[in-house]
């Protein structure tokens, strides 16, 4: 019978495509996969086998045959379909980040996604995303579902698994034998080609998520810091001190102005007394990541997740020390980090003029805390949790009117937009982020019965499509500088300077030394002369800008 004979007999039932077997389908699945999901492993493959195309398709074959075997166990005529089409619909949008916008859906990713809020993550379902999961995804999708398994024997049902299993473990195992030195080598040193295959990141992740989750799950809190108290600052007959911590949100150090940027994106700080250091390195490239590790005892290279959560935090030292700590998030929350002090997350019924499209614009702080200020009759720590530059809708961080660069990309695909235009949006938002905390700077310095301070610092930074990278979670082994350079800007009233003795002149000429997130929790601790057993004098910035024996006579 001829195929089309087939079909119209078929009307009113499933398609009558050619019967496959379990294996054959399977194959069929992951070579559609390698082919069309790809696009990223393939070309990285080329750079790095250039010159030797049969260690390229030997490594190919190798990585097909660890799929097939990773596969062969679902090669039941009763769990094949459902099997393949979640692989490949994981693969199509998978797929889309990896390709369209360099982005590796790792475990920090799917940390990131899990965590993040909607309002947040909507930006991220673009028509370019549903379209291509449509074409990529559904449609092969339904192929699947339509074709007709082969049955077989009860034997040969069990049998072939097993079987296939052995003999595609076998084969790639073969393969990667015949240049093993190059092969090794290549899964060592370029991590970046790895992780860029489809769907092994995403499941190794997942995998690799669930296992830290269940880890972390009942976890108890450490406390830290029980000791810390107030130094000899706070004098007798002083004022209430305020210190403003800007945790800031996707901002990175190149695009800003203080920092060399030719675009003047800080008109406003720039005006004002602050001191800017130029080379600060974050802990992490995702705020999951970033945030809690800024904040923690721990550098980059000892924090963890797990050790994280199971820590308290600089804010809760600020709070052993008799200390009032809030926390006020325009974000996606806290990550567990304000867990144990006075939190509030700013929504449109605060202030609606600021949140004209669901999420509120940073400006929202200011009203905020001119009211909160009038009220504090003991030493407070702030944090103010921004959103500051969050993409892929960096339009929406800024009123319109505070548009400084145009023509701005208004739109949340990239590629509708050039490449000025992605730039403009981004560095509109850094203008802003400029202008908020010059207002909060230019307000705590009306505020004479305080004696203020602010510190800002950003929680990673952000590609704007240099080397195809957008946005950020890059793994931080291959992230470029623009995703893990950050911005961290301080100003100190007059009032907060003489009470805590800092010399200015020794701060500022640390401007440019190599510093990180690392430097965070103790510098915070010395800035406002928190005495504890936690904090490393060599990590604070303070340390050694302070005049101690001023302290001492306060
Ligand atoms: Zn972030």
């Amino acid at each position: 019978m001829l195929p089309i004979e087939k079909l119209k007999g078929s009307i009113g039932r499933p398609i009558n495509l050619y019967p496959l077997s379990p294996v054959a389908m399977t194959v069929f699945a992951l070579a559609y996969i390698f082919l069309t999901c790809n696009e990223t492993f393939w070309s990285i493959g080329a750079e790095v086998f250039s010159g030797h195309p049969f260690s390229f398709a030997g490594f190919v074959a190798a990585v097909f045959f660890l799929m097939l075997t990773l596969s062969a166990p679902f090669t039941f005529p009763w769990t094949v379909k459902p099997f393949l089409i979640f692989l490949i619909l994981l693969s199509a949008v998978t797929s889309y980040y990896m390709d369209s916008l360099g982005v590796v859906v790792d475990r920090d990713m799917i940390q990131n996604v899990m965590v993040t809020t909607i309002t947040e993550s909507k930006h991220l379902f673009t028509i370019d995303l549903v379209s291509h999961v449509m074409l990529f995804g559904l449609v092969p999708s339904v192929v699947v579902a339509c074709v007709k398994i082969k049955r077989f024997s009860a034997v040969r049902t069990i049998a072939t698994p097993i079987l296939t299993t052995a003999l595609s473990l076998a084969l790639a195992a073969g393969l990667l034998m015949t240049d093993l030195k190059t092969y090794s080598s290549v899964v060592r040193e370029r991590k970046d080609y790895m992780s860029s295959f489809q769907p092994g990141m995403p499941i190794v992740g997942a995998i690799r998520y669930a296992k830290m989750m269940m880890r972390s799950a009942n976890v108890t809190v450490a406390a830290i810091g029980e000791d810390a108290v107030k130094g000899a600052s706070y004098g007798p007959g002083r004022k209430p001190v305020l210190t403003i911590v800007v945790a800031g949100e996707t901002a990175r150090s190149q695009n800003f102005s203080l920092n060399g940027y030719a675009v003047d994106t800080n008109p406003r700080l720039a005006q004002l007394p602050v001191t800017s250091f130029h080379d600060v390195t974050s802990c992490g490239t995702a705020t999951a990541t970033s945030l809690p590790c800024m904040f923690s005892q721990f550098n980059r290279e000892d924090y963890t997740f797990q050790k994280g959560i199971s820590h308290q935090n600089v804010l809760d030292v600020f709070d052993h020390a008799g200390l009032h700590v809030e926390w006020w998030d325009n974000n996606t929350g806290d990550k567990g980090i304000a867990a144990r002090v006075t939190q509030r997350s700013l929504t449109n019924t605060d202030n609606a003029e600021y949140c004209p499209a669901g999420e509120c614009m940073d400006g929202i702080f200011l009203q905020q805390l001119s009211d909160f200020a009038e009220t504090i009759a003991q030493d407070t720590v702030l944090v103010l949790h921004q959103i500051g530059s969050h993409g892929p809708t960096y339009y929406l961080r800024y009123p319109e009117e505070a548009e400084r660069f145009a023509p701005a990309c208004r739109r949340a695909e990239f590629k509708n937009c050039t490449s000025e235009q992605i730039t403009n949006a981004y560095d509109n938002t850094i203008a802003y982020t400029d202008a908020v905390l010059a207002e909060t700077i230019e307000f705590l310095t009306t505020q004479h019965q305080l004696s203020t301070a602010l510190i800002y610092v950003s929680d990673h930074g952000e590609s704007l499509g240099e080397s195809g990278l957008y946005l950020h979670g890059a793994p931080y082994f291959m992230a470029p500088e623009y995703q893990t350079k950050v911005p961290m800007i301080l100003w100190m009233s007059p009032t907060f300077k003489q009470q805590f003795a800092i010399d200015n002149a020794c701060l500022s000429a640390k401007a440019d030394a190599p510093l990180s997130q690392d430097n965070l929790f103790h510098s915070l601790l010395g800035m406002l002369d928190i005495e504890t057993d936690v904090r490393n004098p060599e990590l604070d910035i303070f340390e050694t800008c302070r005049n101690h024996q001023k302290v001492a006579s306060n």
